[in-house]
Formats: structure tokens, sequence, C-alpha cells
């Protein structure tokens, strides 16, 4: 059970789940704040990205056009295989994208969705890296930021997230709930 395993660990983590928003350093509010300097400050090996509400609205086929652009920039500028991609909806059609527009960009698919960190933990061993040289950069909580805690890696919280009420409105509306009622969570029991 997924929501159970979220909510007990979310528990047990509180402090290290509020830090992400309390502490402006574990936050990311734009992609262009994310650079090879600040990369490298962190001394980080691998940038993992989330992909709903982070590179694009959710159930989007493709990254934002400004979302494109930067990961062609960070592809420039650090190299395709320090990027990866966890995301909890590996959709075909976004395989194909990353296949074809970035083929070295690690898509992870077939692992157990977050906030199980099997996912980072296999970015680690496949990429030949510590887990504390990896980030993954998510708007949510209680799985990509409780994700990390398990997995020993870094995180940046993501927000705001993008969204596109006019294209789906039920689906936002309940993403944004569950983003309020995590961070709710958090601020109680933390
Ligand atoms: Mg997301």
């Amino acid at each position: 059970m997924r929501w159970w395993y979220a909510i007990k660990n979310g528990y047990l983590l509180r402090k290290n789940l509020k830090k992400f928003l309390t502490c402006p350093e574990k936050q990311i509010h734009d992609l262009a704040e994310i650079t090879l300097e600040k990369l490298d400050n962190a001394e980080i090996a691998i940038l993992v990205l989330d992909f709903d509400g982070v590179l694009a609205a959710h159930n989007a086929k493709e990254p934002t056009p400004q979302a494109k652009a930067w990961l062609t920039k960070m592809s420039q500028t650090i190299g395709e295989h320090r990027l990866a991609i966890l995301t909890n909806k590996p959709k075909p059609e976004r395989l194909a994208y990353f296949a074809k527009e970035f083929p070295s960009l690690f898509v992870l698919h077939g692992v157990r969705k977050k906030p199980y960190p099997e996912g980072l933990v296999m970015i680690a061993q496949y990429r030949g890296v510590s887990a504390h040289r990896i980030v993954l950069v998510d708007d949510r909580l209680l799985t990509g930021m409780l994700a990390t805690c398990l997995g020993y890696t870094q995180g940046w919280y993501f927000r705001p997230p993008k969204t596109n009420y006019w294209k789906n409105p039920i689906v936002e509306a309940f993403f944004s709930f569950l983003r309020v009622s995590e961070r709710l969570f958090i601020r109680i029991v933390g």
C-alpha cells in the first residue's frame, strides 16, 4: 500500500520533510536556478527530475518549451548522462520523446513508484555514484521528497508546480489538494 507507506514514513521522517518547507536552499522556484555552479556547490553528480509539475503540467506528453530549452542547455553544460527522469507516470509517449530528443538521458521506468526509493537507488547504482551525490527535483513532499529521505539522496522541492487548469481542471485540482494537504500535514506534525 503506497499511500500507507507514504503517510507512515512521512510521519517518521517529518523533521527531515519539514526542512523542505523551511530551508530556502532546499527549494527551487524555477528550473533556471539549477546551474552548473549550484550542482558543483552541492557536489551533485546526477540531476534527477520529476516530470509532472516540474517539466510540464500534469498529463503533458512532453516538457514545456521553456523546460525543453533549459534541458538542452543543461545537456550541453553537464552532459545528458548526468541527467535522469524519475516519474511515476513513464507513459510511452514520454519515453518516445526522450529517446528522440535526449537519447543519452536516463528515463527510469518499471520500478516501484515514489516514495519508494528504489528508482533513486537504481540510478545511483547504474551510474556508479553514491546516493548523496544525487539530487531529485520534485513538486511533491510525500512522494518525491520522501523518496530522497528514504534513499539518502539530496532533494530540492520544486514550488510552485507547473499546472494547466484550462486543460485538466479536475486532475490539477486533485493534485493541488494533495500538495496543500501534505504541506499542512508536515507543518502540523513536523
Ligand atoms: Mg510531480
